[in-house]
């Protein structure tokens, strides 16, 4: 069978708009979308509509305050929720359908033979918290998408691997005490949301199961390879998760408005390689990817057409890239090591 990916997206996205100068616009999906449907791919990618989620669904993840705080934005125009993230009268509306996209991606995941899926939603999710919306994001798309695996298909060991710009606090926070969900986050740091030092590794049953990589201000293909490499793939190994979630934020990449992060399709492409050939061997090849940040419009487009690209490729080959990491980042990983193993949970 050839294997396609499904792109789960609906209108009601583009209809969510912070305003004119906000850099998550609903252009972001459009480029996204022309790009997919070029010659070359469009055979590849086969596009569904999602569902909506239900209140009770989000409120796996999110309090009744939260949510109705979202809610009745409907109807009021502009409503500033806080300094950046801004909802008009389609916002709840969306955030229901991107958190109802995940479930519609994991029932093409485990009924309907896909191996992978692609959430092209806004608003994004990952700073989204229990109780707080924030970052640009309503509810936490990725983190609703692990509760979905886990209530609908029964699934015990999830990993979340998050490559945005940013730190996922949202989705860190709503795992920290689980060992049912390892999360893995690289993001640049010192900068927002403040969270996601590397010392940072859970609590209580989830000690270990939380990992952050705060990389520099530069941090460009060899550093931000080199941790997938070195420090995913042998935790992932001995992990052996169920199922791969991706938060997929394309503002690490070079010239982001919003990033000083300098990594090309080149790294998009090899960490892509490493979650094919971690899903492959233990997830049935399952992973579904959820769009969350990226404002440089052409590396989005060209983001996720490499991953797409990559996806899709016949043979199952994962070489190795030689990389050259900084002694920044060498001493990073010692220190995430020392950690780790002083706890006893990975070798690394
Ligand atoms: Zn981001």
């Amino acid at each position: 069978m050839v294997q396609k990916v499904a792109i789960i997206f609906d209108e009601i996205f583009l209809k969510h708009d912070p305003g004119n100068f906000h850099p998550e616009k609903p252009e972001r999906l459009k480029i996204i979308l022309d790009r997919l449907k070029d010659e070359g791919l469009k055979s590849r990618i086969e596009i569904f509509s999602p569902e909506r989620a239900t209140k009770e669904e989000i409120l796996w993840n999110h309090s009744e305050s939260l949510y109705h705080l979202i809610e009745n934005t409907r109807g009021k125009g502009y409503f500033q929720i806080d300094a950046d993230t801004v909802a008009n009268e389609y916002s709840f509306d969306a955030a229901c359908y991107a958190v109802g996209a995940q479930k519609t991606g994991l029932k093409l995941l485990f009924e309907e033979g896909f191996k992978y899926a692609f959430t092209l939603v806004r608003p994004p999710g990952h700073h989204a918290e229990k109780d707080r919306a924030m970052g640009f994001c309503l509810f936490n798309n990725i983190a609703l998408a692990a509760h979905y695996a886990k209530n609908l298909y029964g699934i015990k060991r999830i990993l979340i691997i998050d490559f945005d710009l940013h730190h996922g606090n949202g989705t860190q926070k709503s795992f920290y005490y689980t060992d049912e969900v390892l999360f893995f986050s690289t993001h640049q740091y010192p900068y927002y949301p403040g969270t996601g030092n590397y010392n940072e590794i859970g609590a209580g049953y989830g000690i270990g199961y939380t990992i952050n990589v705060p990389l520099k201000a530069g941090c460009g293909n060899d550093d931000f390879i080199f941790f997938y490499q070195s420090l995913l793939k042998p935790i992932a190994f001995q992990y052996k998760p169920q199922l791969v979630l991706i938060s997929a934020g394309f503002d690490c990449m070079i010239n982001d408005p919003l990033g000083d992060f300098e990594v090309t399709l080149e790294g998009i492409a090899r960490i892509t390689e490493l979650f094919k050939e971690i899903a492959y061997n233990f997830a049935n090849g399952k992973i579904l990817f959820t769009l969350e940040g990226g404002y440089n419009l052409k590396n989005l487009s060209e983001g996720i057409f490499t991953i797409v690209q990559k996806l899709v490729e016949e043979e199952v080959v994962y070489p190795f890239s030689e990389v050259s990491p900084t002694s920044y980042a060498l001493d990073l990983f010692r220190k995430i090591k020392d950690m780790l193993t002083f706890k006893g949970i990975w070798d690394v």
